[in-house]
């Protein structure tokens, strides 16, 4: 059993104030496979301390200093790489492969794009050209909280951490109680990069204790959440005492949309984009929206894909998909399942209960619903598992009321062989992103929704800009 009870507070591992030990399960075999400790309220002022008194000092390095030692941070990657993938793939049951290829690899993809974007900012500008007496200055906001999820731990971390050392903030980061391993040896990486002490630090805990207790912080300029609408919305009320900036990425359902004219291969990347670490991703294509013409032929592609999709144990290897997270995570997929049935819509692969053969671990059999009515439970709310909605429409104007008629705006996506289609397309789906015909975002665009799904924009120069107040000087040719 691994130990790791203590916090990376200042430079150093210390003991917790108060032992408070937690499990770490393996979703695989629900077996407990680390202990941590949650912290309270002493650790989290010791931490934010300690980021307070780092400030001005990290802040007031230049710029090129900051970005050399960031860099090194994916060198100690490089070295311990294969550690991390391990990590991540026990903590939240990523296939090791996915883990090593996709999970881990966020840090070097994110790192060096913000180490690209780094160079675009610019610190201090004259306002316009012709007016070079008013100049507008960059600077970092302060100490920020950094609260993450499980389900990309080191995506999520990386796009946070990272762009926060380069504006020049000091950090504590609260990482996902239920995926804290990975976080851990990133602060191996951070310390053993030789970033000063009190800059990174890193206390455990739940949302109630030290997400909270960072949220209502006085001495916490901005929280950086990704996580729940819930959670989200919790912490913007406990911010507003303190008056912080809070920037949010939360939950999605993103829509689908399949035309008669979209290439051959638009169902079954479309179903298994759906199932990718286990339907856990926030951008996951949940409601799939497919025209009438090609709505039978999309559902026996689909449920064929679902019926290949292999299920299987974490530390396989494969290019099957691992179990969800945990428990409660198991039985609210069931429920929506049991939902899906009891409203009327058409299951056609999948269903309730674990996969042939299996008796252990928190493993869901990947599921399509054929004739998902918008309204129902399964077309409005986040599953976050490997369910998949399938709804009938007859035209472009319904296909588009359909996608935008949810509380959430993260990711749209669409298939379809027309430029003009997909362009017209691109400019009316409610959403921050919109990804058409399979293909994904370039490096250094920024991530982000709209509506319920929080209004952050995270990656290249939009990323790091988060962390920066604008300062306006006037008098400066005086
Ligand atoms: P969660 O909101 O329960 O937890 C996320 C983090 O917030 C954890 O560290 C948790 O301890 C903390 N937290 C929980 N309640 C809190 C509170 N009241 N105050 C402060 N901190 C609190 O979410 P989860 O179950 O861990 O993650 C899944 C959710 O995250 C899904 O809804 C998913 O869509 C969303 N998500 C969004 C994005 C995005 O970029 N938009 C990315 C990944 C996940």
């Amino acid at each position: 059993m691994i130990e790791k009870r203590e916090f990376y507070i200042n430079g150093e591992w210390v003991a917790p104030d108060t032992p408070n030990d937690c499990a770490v399960i393996n979703p695989s075999n629900e077996e407990p496979c680390a202990v941590i400790s949650l912290g309270g309220q002493a650790d989290t002022d010791k931490a934010v301390a300690a980021a307070k008194a780092a400030f001005p000092a990290w802040a007031a390095t230049p710029p090129a200093e900051r970005k050399a030692l960031v860099a090194k941070i994916l060198d100690q990657y490089h070295l311990r790489k294969e550690e991390m993938a391990q990590a991540i793939s026990m903590e939240m049951g990523a296939p090791i492969d996915m883990s090593r290829d996709d999970q881990a690899e966020c840090i070097p993809w994110h790192l060096g794009n913000f180490l690209k974007a780094f160079d675009e900012v610019e610190w201090i500008r004259p306002l316009r050209d012709s007016v070079t007496d008013t100049q507008i200055a960059l600077e970092p906001i302060g100490v920020v909280g950094l609260i993450t999820p499980w389900n990309w731990p080191m995506n999520q971390v990386t796009l946070k951490v990272i762009p926060a050392l380069l504006a020049g903030c000091t950090i504590v980061l609260k990482p996902s109680e239920e995926s804290p391993l990975s976080s851990m040896l990133f602060a191996e990486f951070i310390h053993d990069a030789g970033i000063p002490a009190g800059v990174f630090n890193l206390v455990n805990g739940d949302g109630m204790g030290v997400g909270t207790q960072l949220s209502a912080h006085e001495d916490v300029e901005m929280i950086s959440f990704t996580g729940s609408t819930r959670a989200g919305r919790a912490i913007s009320k406990t911010a507003a005492e303190t008056m912080k900036r809070v920037t949010l990425e939360l939950g999605g359902k993103g829509a689908n949309l399949i035309f008669a004219d979209a290439d051959e291969k638009a169902v079954v990347r479309g179903v298994r984009h759906c199932f990718n670490n286990s339907g856990q991703s926030c951008n996951a294509p949940t409601r799939m929206l497919v025209e009438r013409s090609i709505y039978d032929q999309a559902i026996e592609i689909a449920k064929e894909t679902a019926e290949k999709t292999k299920v299987a144990p974490a530390d396989q290897s494969g290019r099957h998909i691992g179990p969800v997270v945990n428990k409660r995570q198991w039985d609210q997929i069931q429920g929506y399942i049991q939902k899906g049935i009891d409203e009327g819509a058409r299951l056609v692969a999948g269903g309730l209960g674990l996969p042939e053969g299996m008796n252990k671990g928190f493993y869901v059999r990947p599921t399509v619903f054929a004739d998902v009515k918008p309204g129902m439970t399964i077309e409005k709310e986040e599953i976050f598992g490997p369910v998949l909605s399938i709804i009938p429409f007859d035209t472009e104007e319904e296909a588009i009321a359909i996608a935008n008629d949810t509380p959430y705006g993260l990711t749209n996506y669409v298939q379809s062989t027309s430029t003009e289609r997909r362009r017209r397309l691109s400019r009316v789906l409610r959403s921050g992103m919109v990804e058409m015909n399979g293909r994904s975002r370039a490096a250094g665009a920024p991530f982000g929704g709209v509506k319920a799904s929080g209004r952050a924009r995270e990656g290249g120069v939009w990323g790091i800009e988060e962390f920066l107040e604008s300062k306006t000087i006037a008098g400066w040719d005086e």
